[in-house]
């Protein structure tokens, strides 16, 4: 079992908030293009033969691409690489993308799961944070995707920032739940150092986060999606019975995976990978059949660190068995620092298997580095 991720590194306009690897020019769309083939090509052996259960089209803003250029870049990994009949196919979309010939387009493509970056319904906060669509945009898209008949979808959004009231993030919450979207991501806003929004806060022209509005905020979602019947899989990931995100779900529970295009990451269980976060220097390599990635070693406490720091955000919880495997006597030593936590009302234990309470998913990154070897 393995899955495979494709960064497609262009966007329409730069979201003040993102700091991920993209470019507002497709100038050189086509020789991207060929590039990410011949990387599919040259990492063939990387997955050892596993079959691809899941391939995820991230970004920057995949749904910049035709239904062609998709198809082909599919066609490419089917090529390569043993793809499972039922894989699980993703497009990040963003809804301004999602127009009625485009969605027909899609229903072309093996693409069978949607992951539209709504992030509110509120066009002011669209606005502070420039995106590129409104918030009609994002409520038809959703159901022209539903129209044309893909079920499987997931909405990303944001809270945590100071134009949301929590009245304003309840709205989006509901409309989430009036749109019928089985499966939602959402993130607080953090501030990257090199963003626009950290340069306007620097200059007083945004006002800063608030902390405490941030958690207030996810201790609502956490609720409301429990009364809507979602699950909490993962801290920031909901679904209703059964929409797992199998691509993510995978990569929490330390499937091998291979990331394609510029700022990719790889995973093959003894090292990781990640490729230089440039078009250019990208395309340039490629064109010399080499693979522009610097590649680390994973040593024993970086396994151990990484399950901690995994594990824990989901559902299924940190096994301390499983922790015994990459380390003998690593759970015992685990166990050992887990007594503030514990009194807290931070994490439970049932039989082999810690997980954070909804108390302790506050602060999840806080114990994982506490626990840390
Ligand atoms: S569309 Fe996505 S990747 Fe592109 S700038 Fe906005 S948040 Fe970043």
């Amino acid at each position: 079992m393995a899955g495979i991720y494709i960064h497609i590194p262009f966007c329409k306009q730069a979201c003040y908030y993102c700091d991920f690897h993209f470019s507002t020019s497709v100038k050189y769309k086509g020789d991207m293009l060929a590039a990410l083939q011949n990387e599919i090509a040259l990492q063939k052996a990387y997955l050892n033969g596993k079959t691809i259960q899941t391939i995820y089209f991230g970004g920057g803003t995949p749904s910049l691409l035709s239904s062609d250029e998709i198809n082909g870049l599919i066609n490419t990994i089917t090529l390569h690489h043993t793809v499972a009949s039922d894989a699980e196919i993703t497009l990040e979309a963003n809804p301004d993308d999602l127009d009625d010939q485009k969605v027909k387009q899609l229903k072309q493509t093996a693409v069978n799961r949607f992951s539209i970056g709504i992030q509110s319904f509120f066009d002011d906060d669209l606005l502070w944070m420039n995106r590129a669509h409104r918030s009609s945009e994002a409520e038809a898209s959703v159901k022209r995707v539903q129209d044309a008949g893909f079920e499987n979808i997931t909405a990303d959004l944001i809270y945590g920032y100071p134009l949301l009231t929590d009245q304003k993030w309840k709205h989006n919450l509901e409309q989430i739940f009036a749109l019928s979207i089985p499966h939602v991501s959402a993130y607080a806003m953090t501030v990257e150092p090199q963003t626009a929004l950290a340069s306007f806060i620097k200059k007083k022209v945004y006002a800063p986060m608030n902390e405490s509005q941030s958690a207030e905020q996810f201790v609502v979602l956490m609720d409301d999606m429990q009364k809507h019947g979602y699950e909490q899989y993962e801290i920031s990931n909901f679904c209703t019975p059964g929409n797992y995100s199998r691509h993510n779900s995978n990569y929490w529970k330390g499937v091998k995976y291979l990331g394609i295009g510029p700022s990719a990451h790889s995973f093959n269980g003894n090292t990781r990978q990640w490729n230089v976060a440039n078009n250019a220097k990208y395309i340039q390599t490629l064109t010399l059949n080499n693979i522009p990635a610097e590649i680390e070693e994973l040593t024993e406490q970086n396994r151990l660190n990484e399950y901690i720091m995994t594990s824990l955000r989901t559902a299924w919880g940190l096994n301390l068995d499983q922790l015994n495997a990459i380390s003998k006597g690593s759970a015992a030593q685990l166990l050992k620092e887990t007594g503030e936590h514990f009194e807290k009302g931070w994490i439970q234990q049932k039989d082999l298997i810690i997980t954070l309470t909804n108390a302790g998913k506050l602060y999840a990154d806080k114990i994982a580095a506490d626990l840390f070897f």
